[in-house]
């Protein structure tokens, strides 16, 4: 814009027209033309849109680095319908969506006929759940309930029944049980009830950068409550996001996201049930049938935000002794647990990443994680 003004100015003084007072007043005009084509050509050039929505009972930021603000609009429009949706068909317990009348065909041991979207979901679950040795484990949905934690309230009073926990355990409900044919899903265990919360908000993530990328917007950041995917770069520099701390306040750490990865966390300080100043985390032991204590929080990068949704909870319950091993299994290379002890425990790779926003007690670096080929 600049220098468009300045080739106005020197076009007047090389024509000598400077002392002629309509001279002059063309020159300025010729100088406003200049200008404001000026400013349009930097209008032109993308900019920071933001909208913030309401759905899977979270608030969902979306942000776009884009020139294309009526393509973001319509995508936004967009995003909306299918999360709605998304949000309606895949709830573990409310309203009358695919989900909870799968569970309840399940109960009954009947087989229901489900979309292809919900067998692909279910699917996935499935093999995220085996390559985690069930430590993320979406069929405990009655364990789960049986906490309090199928409520939009947080859940009080002192922990269930310890025999009640104990009968759930011993019926063994897994992933593996679930029968696909024909794009009918049974399974040979009624005890099985699907619960997507540790997994389907990462698999939609994911969805909404395919989805933004349909409409034209190839440089956006989508964001659920401190969950996300990008996409592409925010201008000359990749998108920086912070890493909330779970015990303290703030950010623990930041990190550059690179385009087409997600960060997906898990921390038990998000949801759980306080009794007599006991803190029972929603994210549950599937062996035990109890709440887990040695993790607060856990974070995975990865270009599929459903595996690290569901490994941020696996990895939670896998703990420092175990989550090393089950991390390789689920093929990550980008992994920090936080333990209760404040101990941050992270793999080199992520470690080397990671940018510490607070200074940190302890900070256990693994053996490397091996990429996956
Ligand atoms: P996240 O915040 O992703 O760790 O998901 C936690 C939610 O997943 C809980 O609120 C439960 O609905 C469900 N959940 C709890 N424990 C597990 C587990 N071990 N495996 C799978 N889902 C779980
Ligand atoms: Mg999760």
């Amino acid at each position: 814009m600049r220098s468009r003004a300045a080739i106005g100015i020197v076009a007047c003084e090389i024509l000598g027209f400077q002392r002629s007072y309509i001279v002059h007043l063309s020159c300025r005009i010729l100088l406003l033309v200049f200008l404001l084509t000026g400013l349009t050509a930097c209008e032109r050039g993308p900019k920071d849109h933001q909208q913030t929505l309401l759905v899977f009972g979270t608030l969902l930021d979306i942000k776009a680095y884009t020139d294309k603000p009526g393509e973001f609009e319509t995508a936004v429009g967009d995003l909306e319908q299918t999360f709605q949706k998304m949000h309606r068909e895949w709830h573990a317990w409310k309203g009358e969506g695919e989900l909870v009348r799968l569970n309840r065909a399940i109960a009954q041991g009947d087989a229901m006929r489900v979309s292809p979207e919900l067998a692909d979901l279910l699917r996935q679950a499935r093999d995220h759940a085996q390559l985690s040795d069930h430590l993320f484990n979406p069929a405990i949905g009655r364990l789960v309930a049986l906490w309090g934690f199928h409520s939009d309230e947080p859940p009080g009073g002192p922990p269930p029944d310890a025999n009640k926990i104990a009968a759930l355990i011993e019926q063994a409900p897994a992933m593996s049980q679930l029968v696909f044919e024909d794009g009918q899903i049974q399974s040979s265990n009624r005890t099985v009830a699907l619960d997507l919360g540790a997994f389907a908000k990462g698999y939609a993530l994911n969805r909404a950068i395919r989805r933004l990328r349909a409409f034209g917007i190839d440089n956006a950041i989508v964001n659920a409550g401190g969950d996300l995917c990008v996409s592409g770069r925010h201008g000359e520099r990749p998108w920086a996001i912070g890493i909330r701390h779970p015990q303290g306040e703030g950010v623990i750490a930041s990190v550059d996201v690179a385009d087409g990865e997600c960060v997906l966390t898990s921390g038990n300080y998000e949801r759980y049930r306080k009794h007599e100043g006991i803190r029972y985390a929603h994210i549950i032991d599937p062996r035990s049938g109890y709440p887990v204590k040695h993790v607060t929080s856990t974070t995975v990068i990865s270009r599929d935000g459903g595996l690290a949704d569901a490994a941020a909870t696996a990895l939670s319950v896998a703990g420092p002794q175990q989550w090393h091993k089950i991390a390789a299994q689920m093929g990550l290379v980008d992994v920090m647990l936080v333990d209760e002890n404040g101990t941050v425990h992270v793999s080199p790779q992520m470690r080397q990443r990671i940018e510490f926003q607070q200074s940190i007690d302890r900070v256990l670096v693994s053996a490397p994680l091996q990429p996956q080929p």
